[in-house]
Parts: C-alpha cells; sequence; structure tokens
C-alpha cells in the first residue's frame, strides 16, 4: 500500500498555497473597480501565503490594444501589486481552448446566423410576448440550429460559411446534473455560502464565436483550471456567470475554485465604472495628483 501524501504528519507533506488571479482585458484604461479587485486578491493572497497571478484575457484582437496593456502594468505597479512572472496572455493559447471545444465534443454545435439574423428572430419573439434574458442582459439564443441535420451543417462548413459554436444546455445540464458553489462573498440578491447553479439561464451560450475561436466564458474556466487558481475573486457583476462556469468546469473534468464575488464601485449616478469614463481610470487620476494611498481610500480600502 502506498502512503497517502494528503495524511500524516510527514514534513515532506506541504499545503499548496491558494492561488489567486486579477484578470483584466486589455480594452481600456483600469479604472477604481479594477483597482478593488486587484488589491483584494493581492492583499488576499500576501494575507494567506498565497500566490498572486496576472492574466491578460486579450481574446478580443479587434478591441485590445498593446498600449492598453502596458498601461495595466504600469497601473498596477504604481498600487503597489507585485505579480509572479510569466504573465499569461490568452491570445497566445487558442489551441488550449481548442482542445477543451474538442473535448466538449457533441454538446457543441454549429450555428451559422448573422447578428441581423438573431436579431430579427428575438424581435419576432418579442413581438408574441415577452423573451427571455441571461443575466447580462442579452436575449437567449432563439435559433433552430441545433435542430439542423448533420448533413446541412456539413455542408455548410465545408462552403466555408461562418459559425460559432453554442452548447447544447438541455444535453449539458443532463449530463452534469445539478450543481453550485460556494460562494463566500455576496450575489447581487445577496446570496453567499452554497449557491445553486442556474447555467440554463444562458441559453444554448455561445462557448467559440466566429471571429474568435473561444470565448470568456471557456478561456477563463480553462486558464483558472491550467494557472491552478483556488479563489476567484472578482466583482459581483460577474455573479451569475459563475453558474456557466461550474457547469463548463463540471463537463470538462477541471477543479472547483472557491468564488468570493465583491462589491462593486459605483459612479455618482449609481452606474457601474465603465473604462470610457475617464474620470475613474487610475492613470488619469495619478495624472491629476492622486497617490496610491488616495485610491485606496476612494474604493474604501484604507
Ligand atoms: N476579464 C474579465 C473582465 O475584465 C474578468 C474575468 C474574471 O475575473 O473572471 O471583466
Amino acid at each position: 500500500m502506498h502512503k497517502r501524501w494528503t495524511h500524516g504528519s510527514s514534513p515532506r507533506v506541504r499545503k499548496m498555497p491558494p492561488v489567486f488571479r486579477f484578470a483584466p482585458s486589455p480594452n481600456g484604461y483600469l479604472h477604481l473597480g479594477h483597482a478593488l479587485s486587484a488589491l483584494l486578491n493581492f492583499q488576499m493572497a500576501r494575507a494567506s501565503g498565497g500566490r498572486f497571478l496576472l492574466r491578460i484575457e486579450d481574446i478580443d484582437a479587434t478591441r485590445c490594444r498593446p498600449e492598453y496593456e502596458s498601461a495595466i502594468y504600469e497601473d498596477l505597479a504604481w498600487l503597489g501589486i507585485a505579480w509572479e512572472q510569466p504573465v499569461r496572455r490568452q491570445s497566445e493559447h487558442f489551441d488550449v481552448y481548442a482542445q477543451a471545444l474538442r473535448t466538449l465534443g457533441s454538446l457543441l454545435y454549429p450555428s451559422f446566423e448573422s447578428r441581423g439574423e438573431i436579431a430579427r428572430l428575438v424581435a419576432e419573439r418579442e413581438g408574441q410576448g415577452s423573451w427571455p434574458r441571461d443575466p447580462d442582459g442579452a436575449p437567449l439564443y432563439p435559433g433552430m440550429a441545433r435542430s439542423l441535420p448533420e448533413a446541412e451543417r456539413a455542408k455548410r462548413i465545408a462552403s466555408g460559411e461562418p459559425y460559432a459554436l453554442r452548447l447544447d444546455m438541455g444535453r449539458a445540464l443532463a449530463q452534469a446534473g445539478p450543481l453550485a458553489w460556494h460562494e463566500t462573498g455576496a450575489g447581487p440578491g445577496g446570496e453567499t455560502g452554497t449557491v445553486v447553479a442556474r447555467p440554463e439561464a444562458w441559453g444554448d451560450a455561445v462557448l467559440a464565436r466566429k471571429d474568435i475561436p473561444t470565448s470568456y466564458h471557456l478561456a477563463v474556466v480553462v486558464d483558472d483550471a491550467l494557472q491552478g487558481v483556488t479563489h476567484v475573486v472578482r466583482g459581483r457583476d460577474l455573479f451569475w456567470s459563475t453558474s456557466l462556469h461550474r457547469l463548463l468546469q463540471t463537463l470538462l473534468a477541471l477543479p472547483e475554485p472557491v468564488y468570493l464575488h465583491h462589491r462593486l464601485i459605483l459612479d455618482s449616478a449609481g452606474r457601474k465604472l465603465s473604462k470610457s469614463t475617464r474620470a475613474t481610470a487610475l492613470r488619469d487620476l495619478r495624472e491629476s495628483g492622486q497617490k496610491p494611498s488616495d485610491i485606496k481610500r476612494l474604493i474604501g480600502l484604507d
């Protein structure tokens, strides 16, 4: 019998340190909300003897720019945050996401509609009554591509027609069974502790876009697992994304991190900050003479 490594008092047995990450997209300058997320992750890693990783979520080449990526490094260093090298850049790992798509296999189907066609189908459905929306406010997929005959799919793919890959939610749910996650922060309705996942709220979600061979949801789940992330600490706006992330983790047999969704920083009108509001951009605040200690005070972290 082999001695088990996880138990006992052998000096060689070491508890793995917790792993935290901050995962911004370089599609604009970081603002006060990002400062809160990055500082919380960094402080929690420090306080627990854990590791802190930075990941650049740059799958969307049309929206991401190198100057925003350099600004992320500058702004975080200015806040006093240090991260491990190398930094993972998602745009360098499309092969890994392609592998995950192959693992999902027949739970995915190609969907050929254009944005315009989908908008028209949604308008038709809405004309007949209300049509459900996902937690981000986008209408659920109204199309019928799930039931296209295999021969037609093959013909359209062979002719070079572009397509997105969607998750067949009904079959995915049947395969995964009931799901939950452990929330140590809180959701928009105060949800905490064991939260029941509701991936069906996303409908047949796109996991690989027409123009990008992956999606936020797929890449984040694959990378968190590959990087050994044990604690996902991020804004409450992503709370219900976790339902879909738990489903993908289960289908791909990936480990389940602990989640903490933190409060959002709102503007004076009570809206979530956006990358286009320069007033709360860290670099503008810095240029106007604010210090890192002022930023911490502004976001309630001093
Ligand atoms: N890249 C995402 C964003 O900038 C965050 C992803 C995550 O923390 O899961 O909103």
